[in-house]
């Protein structure tokens, strides 16, 4: 496996595995890896030859008062995690490698990114629509797979790709879970074991909304009261609980399949999202 740092090996390594006529995967994080970026590696190995993991705490899509420095790092684990699962190469460039003192320019999506996280994280999807598209630049992947979990986020992605013509095509893993119904996630590391028990709600929330939906109730307010009942019966601190269309994430009034409920809360002071697509 190959341990990339600079931008310049990147691109030229990359480069040479598209003109061998390899299709290169590329699975974006921000390190600290679980099973659940573990689902987006074997997604991309499943139709890519060469599979490329970057590993990089983007600066840029957090906001001033957020957890930027107390996001959990773990780069020789990760990276001999990637090793032991069959990556061909991983790109862990440093912050002053990805970004010149004076960068002045920067990716902005501006319908998706409007609600949701975006409103409560001002400035975080032009932070992850600017890294992505530098990273599409520096690894030319035919394809790059991002997780549902972060549904807001991919759907961001899946615009810009399409907005801006970049020729790559974008998979979805589904969300990986922990034994409880709790996402995976890196923040989980913040989570104290109470914290945890609370946390459970999320997933049981979105499973009883979902249920009932099934069973025929349809009005998303209904839909979104029980969930928030839910959270709130937990001790969450709800940011958001809304139930959207899947494409265009408009709020919806009545919930047909492929809406999508998206959850935010705070337990304790970690923000926590999770959703289900019914
Ligand atoms: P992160 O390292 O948190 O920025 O996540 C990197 C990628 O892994 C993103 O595309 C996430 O959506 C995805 N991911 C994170 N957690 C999970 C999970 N529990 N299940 C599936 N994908 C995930």
């Amino acid at each position: 496996m190959r341990i990339i740092k600079r931008v310049n090996e990147m691109q030229r390594w990359s480069m040479e595995q598209r003109l061998s006529g390899h299709i290169v995967g590329l699975v974006p994080t921000m390190g600290c890896l679980h099973e659940g970026h573990l689902s987006l590696i074997e997604l991309a190995k499943q139709e890519c030859d060469t599979v490329v993991v970057s590993i990089f705490v983007n600066p840029s899509q957090f906001g001033p008062d957020e957890d930027f420095e107390r996001y959990p790092r773990n780069k020789e684990n990760d990276i001999s995690i990637c090793e032991k699962y069959g990556v061909s190469a991983v790109f862990v460039p440093d912050a002053d490698e990805m970004y010149a003192a004076d960068t002045s320019v920067c990716v902005e999506e501006k319908s998706l990114s409007v609600g949701l996280c975006g409103a409560s994280r001002p400035g975080h999807f032009t932070g992850v629509c600017t890294v992505v598209a530098k990273l599409f630049n520096i690894v030319f992947p035919n394809q790059a797979v991002f997780g549902q979990k972060d549904y807001q986020q991919a759907a961001v992605i899946q615009r810009m790709i399409r907005d801006l013509n970049f020729p790559v095509e974008l998979r979805i893993a589904p969300v990986v879970r922990e034994k409880n119904g709790i996402a995976m996630s890196s923040r989980n590391t913040y989570l104290s074991e109470s914290d945890r028990k609370r946390a459970s709600a999320i997933s049981a929330a979105l499973e009883i909304a979902q249920e009932k939906y099934f069973a025929g109730e349809a009005d998303a307010a209904a839909l979104s009261n029980l969930i928030t009942d839910k959270l709130l019966d937990a001790g969450l601190n709800i940011d958001y609980v809304q139930i959207v269309d899947g494409y265009n994430l408009n709020p919806v009034e009545t919930v047909n399949m492929g809406d999508v409920a998206l959850v935010a809360v705070y337990c304790g002071d970690t923000r926590l999202i999770d959703n289900c697509i019914f």
